[in-house]
């Protein structure tokens, strides 16, 4: 993730060239023949949605299509340019994603659509297929859902490791409680922010954590004999409790903690 301070920070050679505008979504700066990069805000007021054909929808401004910001967000498909895509996720913070392409205009329902990878922007004119939708889901999770559920997660619990504390960001994750195939959302409820062998250690059941936010270690592991990795990292972690984000509705819903507990514990 990156601040709104990094971003206008930014330059080029020896110009200073702002990654996004200063109130507007769409940054258009005067020495660009097309727009660099745009905003979208899932709760703001443009109503920017994903199509299902992979594309993202991205509304014109206010006002006349061939004017103003309008413009040059339409040129940007019409030379074939690459831009930035921000995804606010927090006043002040996002998440970039690039490069993206502008693959369609429509002018009369004043929208552009984007595609989130070359191989989608090459796909984008012919009619889809089943397989193309699939592919166009997964990357849609990859590049903007799963970016954004880490930069939301870790946030939350101040970046670092909810069950060691670990502060290195490089060596943090979210984890699911619940995963995407037994139905789990990307949303920070359904988050835990793991360093990487804590993330590992849920995942395969070599840990578990209580709806009341207590981590047990397997009983067999507890018992095993290796180095100071197994001793300090796992053994010692057992009964420990969660430090849990600040805001309440942040943390770990008890209900989706009671499902994966039960897994835990099946024998
Ligand atoms: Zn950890």
């Amino acid at each position: 993730m990156v601040t709104r301070a990094q971003l206008e920070a930014f330059s080029y050679g020896s110009e200073r060239l702002k990654l996004i505008d200063q109130s507007r979504g769409i940054r258009n700066p005067r020495q660009l023949a097309a727009t660099l990069s745009i905003l979208s805000q899932p709760e703001g007021p443009y109503d920017d949605a994903e199509t299902e054909d992979g594309l993202l929808r991205y509304a014109y401004r206010d006002g006349d299509p061939d004017g103003g910001d309008n413009r040059k967000l339409r040129r940007v498909a019409e030379l074939g340019l690459p831009l930035v895509l921000l995804q606010g996720i927090a006043p002040g913070v996002f998440v970039p994603t690039f490069p993206v392409y502008v693959v369609a205009d429509n002018p009369v329902g004043r929208f552009v659509e984007i595609a989130l990878d070359e191989n989608l922007r090459f796909l984008a004119g012919s009619a889809p297929t089943a397989d193309t939708r699939e592919y166009a889901e997964r990357l849609t999770k990859l590049r903007l859902h799963q970016p954004v559920f880490r930069a939301r997660v870790l946030m939350a619990y101040e970046r670092a490791c909810a069950i060691c504390r670990l502060r290195h960001v490089d060596l943090l994750d979210a984890a699911h409680i619940l995963s995407d195939a037994e139905g789990g959302q990307p949303v920070v409820p359904n988050g835990l922010s793991l360093c990487k062998i804590h993330h590992a250690a849920y995942d395969r059941g070599i840990l578990g954590v209580r709806p009341d936010f207590v981590v047990e270690v397997r009983r067999d592991v507890l018992v095993e004999v290796d180095g100071p990795m197994l001793k300090h990292g796992i053994q010692d972690v057992h009964g420990w409790t969660l430090e849990l984000p600040r805001r309440v509705v942040d943390r770990p819903d008890r209900d989706l903690l009671e499902q994966r507990w039960r897994t835990f514990t099946r024998p």
